[in-house]
């Protein structure tokens, strides 16, 4: 590391994604992608955007589609924010938590990329322990604070909290910024979505990435009280970050407008789900009741860390953390096809 940057240059640990193998053949369960692919009407905008057009730049206000997700959600345009995957959307997020005199506090147990985007943006942060059960409990989020975030569900426990105990939170933090991070949510959750008009403090993530099946295509959004978003908006542009591309833009406007398709893949891997747990468990597995697209499991017998091992050897990658050293015991495996989750218990 060149000695000529900041100290906290020197002081971040980036977030490690999960790898994106190049060998063919494999059944790839470790990155929480959607086996199914995405909407034909989503690829067929991408390919109409191929053409003359591509010398022009995109919408920067990506207006378009910030329609269509409030259509679809039932919100004012206003009140959607676009980002290239939610990562950036939740980068823009921490970056407006800059300085602020409380720390931000999430869980012990987290989607790793939050505490590393405090360390980029020397935000104080505070994690809280998950319970024994691997839950989020309320009472340990009422104390001050600079802003709250987790992934409901949360990930990677794959544990939901209700909505009720959302609005437990929201009620007994009215001066501070709530982040509900729903990559997930589509697979079981019930969304905070339709609370964000009675809490303006209230701001809700989501992605194309999992139930859209667009992971490659890098879309997310946040909605939330326009205020909440016009804020988001000045630290983008003070950023001057990328707006979505054409193909980003075309291609999410259909995906989002796509319910048959939405519903009729997410139904597939909620069933492949059950039956994945349901064959886990007959192989003596302990399986967290998961609401999302994977499941976080663990053999009273085993290592993760072996097991791990060993589903690759037979071309079968999960994806194993080993800090926690708490959910060092566990995999986390995304739900496949019928035939990859019958590869995987085979
Ligand atoms: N939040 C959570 C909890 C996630 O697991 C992920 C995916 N790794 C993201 C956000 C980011 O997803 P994307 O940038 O693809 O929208």
């Amino acid at each position: 590391m060149s000695k000529f940057w900041s100290p906290v240059v020197h002081g971040l640990t980036p977030y490690v994604p999960g790898e994106q193998p190049k060998l063919p053949n494999l059944v790839k369960l470790n990155t929480n992608e959607n086996p199914y692919g995405p909407s034909p009407k989503a690829l067929a905008a991408l390919q109409a955007e191929v053409g003359d057009t591509l010398r022009l730049y995109p919408d920067p206000g990506s207006d378009r589609l910030r329609e269509a997700i409030a259509q679809y959600h039932q919100v004012a345009p206003n009140q959607v924010f676009v980002g290239n995957g939610s990562d950036e959307v939740l980068a823009h997020v921490f970056h407006a938590l800059l300085q602020h005199d409380q720390p931000v506090l999430f869980p012990d147990i987290t989607y790793s990329f939050y505490p590393v985007y405090c360390g980029l943006y020397g935000i104080q942060y505070r994690q809280i322990p998950l319970t024994d059960t691997f839950e989020i409990n309320v009472d340990d989020y009422l104390q001050s604070n600079g802003g709250i975030i987790f992934p409901n569900p949360n990930a990677p426990t794959s544990r939901i909290l209700a909505l009720a105990e959302i609005e437990r939170l929201l009620q007994g933090n009215p001066n501070s910024v709530v982040v509900i991070d729903e990559a997930y949510v589509d697979f079981g959750g019930e969304s905070a979505i339709q609370l964000v008009n009675r809490y303006p403090q209230l701001l809700v993530t989501h992605t194309l990435s999992k139930s859209r099946s667009l992971a490659g295509l890098r879309v997310g959004f946040a909605i939330g009280h326009p205020d909440l978003i016009e804020a988001l908006n000045r630290v983008k542009d003070s950023f001057n970050s990328y707006p979505l591309d054409r193909f980003a833009q075309s291609g999410a406007i259909a995906a989002m407008q796509d319910q048959a398709w939405f519903e009729e893949t997410r139904a597939r891997v909620i069933a492949n789900r059950e039956k994945l747990v349901a064959d886990m468990e007959a192989l003596g597995f302990e399986v967290l009741p998961s609401a999302a697209n994977f499941i976080f499991a663990k053999h009273p017998n085993h290592e993760g860390a072996v097991l791990t091992a060993a589903l690759r050897e037979r071309s079968i990658i999960v994806r194993h953390f080993k800090n926690p050293a708490r959910i060092a015991p566990f995999m986390r495996i995304t739900v496949g096809t019928e035939a990859q989750c019958e590869a995987l218990v085979g």
